[in-house]
């Protein structure tokens, strides 16, 4: 079976990634979309919430199947038999960046092929720090968020800013 994983902090997932998740998804039997423990970064949303709010808008996708991960990506890949890992390519600054992560990874494990998949033109300049930042301003999330997701995201990042 041709497995290939589509890691991230989705933090939170956008549609982006989702865009990603369903061309990817095309390619191969499974897609797993790993959601990673970052230590080195904060995160908005618990690993539970993302992995509640990956699953919910991947269930549409038979295929895409939804994991969370405290380790190396690479050694995650052995564990699974996954062959191919998937990154998505925005603006230049993605480029050197993802190109290192790609050859430390093949170092780990020299089975494991990254591909790089291409932003769509319309989420070329999205992230999950600017629909934070758009909801910390109460923007419309409408054309960078999943639908399910909108309410929850603005929700947390009004309660983010009472705290304060
Ligand atoms: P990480 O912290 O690992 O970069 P992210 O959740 O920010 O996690 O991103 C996961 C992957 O998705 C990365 O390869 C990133 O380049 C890609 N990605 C993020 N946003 C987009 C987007 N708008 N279009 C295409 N790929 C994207």
């Amino acid at each position: 079976m041709n497995i290939a994983i589509y890691p991230g902090s989705f933090d939170p997932i956008t549609l982006g990634h989702l865009n990603l998740i369903k061309r990817a998804s095309k390619s191969f039997d499974k897609l797993i979309v790993c959601i990673m423990v970052n230590a080195q970064k904060m995160p908005l949303f618990t690993l539970e919430e993302r992995l509640r709010h990956v699953k919910t808008v991947t269930q549409r996708y038979p295929n895409v199947e939804v994991d969370t991960y405290d380790g190396l990506v690479a050694e995650y890949a052995k564990k699974i038999d996954a062959s191919v890992l998937i990154r998505g390519l925005r603006a230049m600054s993605d480029f050197e960046r993802e190109c290192q992560m790609a050859i430390i990874n093949k170092k780990i494990n020299p089975q494991l092929e990254t591909y790089f998949l291409a932003a769509d033109e319309k989420y070329m300049y999205l992230s999950s720090s600017a629909v934070k930042e758009m909801a910390r301003f109460g923007a419309c999330l409408k054309d960078v968020a999943p639908s399910e997701l909108i309410d929850e995201i603005a929700q947390k990042m009004r309660m983010g800013q009472e705290v304060k």
